[in-house]
């Protein structure tokens, strides 16, 4: 046996006290000193408190049989802890050997055991048993790095609220549901105001910083499952409302322009000397006269008209009112 005999943990299911010693023997000269049970009962009680990496099943045991306590192992066991089962058997029917393998066996050993056949199974068997738990530790660490790369191709870098990605996903999906419900879809357009002139005086890095505690707010706006927050482009931001009407959103929008007034970043360019953004309202029941890049045009005509206005603001619009 290879050095990474004593890596693996083998156990011996075997009424036959002298088969058993026989087995013991055999497997000690390998450098393995197995788990051993007399009976199937023992031998799944084992199984669970010991996950052996190899079983070397007798055929026929005295309650539960050989078949069935595989049965049963592989009912209990993980995915990712799979044990490799070998019959014992004195049996020569083929149809019985063709039994053990259905039950979940994986090879089998006839008696009177050879030792030779033996180490040479358990050698098959480990090497198995290797490449399944790389196989199980590759996935786990496939699986972490999907979950990241999901996050990432989700979120924006700089701000961590959803990206524009995110919105075209998740906008049309919420738009269809509110199109079944019969209810209005609401979209709140954010721009910061005078943000080119924030970046002109105290530098772009402030200005990022700037953006990520806009950001924070405008995602602390939506809390709804169903609802979206995500960063649009450059200092301009989206808010999706899903069973929102115009009002509800204009609600929204205007807590919104309260909560980021409130930070009180410093900006000398806007008339309440602080940062402060604009926003547009629409809505519409989605049907199919209607699309969502009209509303998404609606919402970002009613933001035009409240830096109109003067800013720090909230706009709102008929849906198709585009100019
Ligand atoms: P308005 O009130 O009309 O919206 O004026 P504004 O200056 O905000 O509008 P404009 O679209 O002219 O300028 C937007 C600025 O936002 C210009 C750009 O440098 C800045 N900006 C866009 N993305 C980022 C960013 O990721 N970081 C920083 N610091 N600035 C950004
Ligand atoms: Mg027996
Ligand atoms: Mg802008
Ligand atoms: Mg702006």
């Amino acid at each position: 046996m290879n050095k990474k005999a004593d890596t693996i943990k083998v156990l011996v299911v075997e009424d036959s006290k002298v088969t058993m010693k026989v087995l013991c023997n055999y497997l000690g000269r390998m450098g393995i000193v197995p788990l051993t049970a007399e009976n199937g009962a023992i031998a799944i009680d084992i199984y669970h408190r010991e996950q052996p990496d190899i079983i070397l099943l007798d055929a026929q045991l005295p309650d539960i049989d050989g078949f069935d306590v595989a049965l049963k192992i592989r009912a209990l066991e993980k995915p990712e802890d799979w044990t490799a089962i070998i019959f014992l058997t004195s049996m020569s029917n083929d149809e019985d050997l063709a039994r053990g393998i259905e039950v979940g066996g994986d090879d089998y050993l006839m008696k009177p055991i050879s030792e030779v056949v033996l180490k040479a199974k358990i050698r098959a068997m480990h090497r198995l048993v290797e490449m399944q738990r790389s196989l199980v530790s590759v996935t786990q660490k496939l699986n972490e790095a999907n979950v990241k790369l999901q996050r990432l191709s989700a979120t924006d870098g700089l701000t961590g609220i959803s990206n524009r990605r995110m919105y075209d996903e998740l906008a049309i999906r919420e738009w269809r549901r509110c199109e079944r419900m019969n209810k209005p879809l609401a979209l709140v357009m954010i721009d910061v105001d005078h943000f080119k002139l924030f970046n002109d005086k105290y530098g772009h890095q402030t200005g990022d910083e700037c953006l990520k505690k806009v950001a924070e707010q405008v995602g602390r706006a939506a809390p709804r499952a169903t609802d979206l927050a995500a960063r649009y482009g450059g200092e301009e931001f989206v808010l999706v409302l899903g069973e929102t009407d115009t009002d509800g959103a204009k609600w929204i929008a205007n807590r919104l322009r309260q909560q980021v007034s409130e930070l009180n970043i410093p900006h000398y360019a806007t008339d309440s000397r602080h940062v402060t953004i604009s926003c547009g309202v629409a809505s519409v029941i989605p049907d199919d006269t209607c699309t969502l890049e009209t509303l998404l045009k609606s919402a970002d005509h009613a933001l035009y008209k409240a830096k109109k206005s003067g800013r720090d603001q909230v706009g709102t619009g008929l849906y198709g009112e585009v100019e």
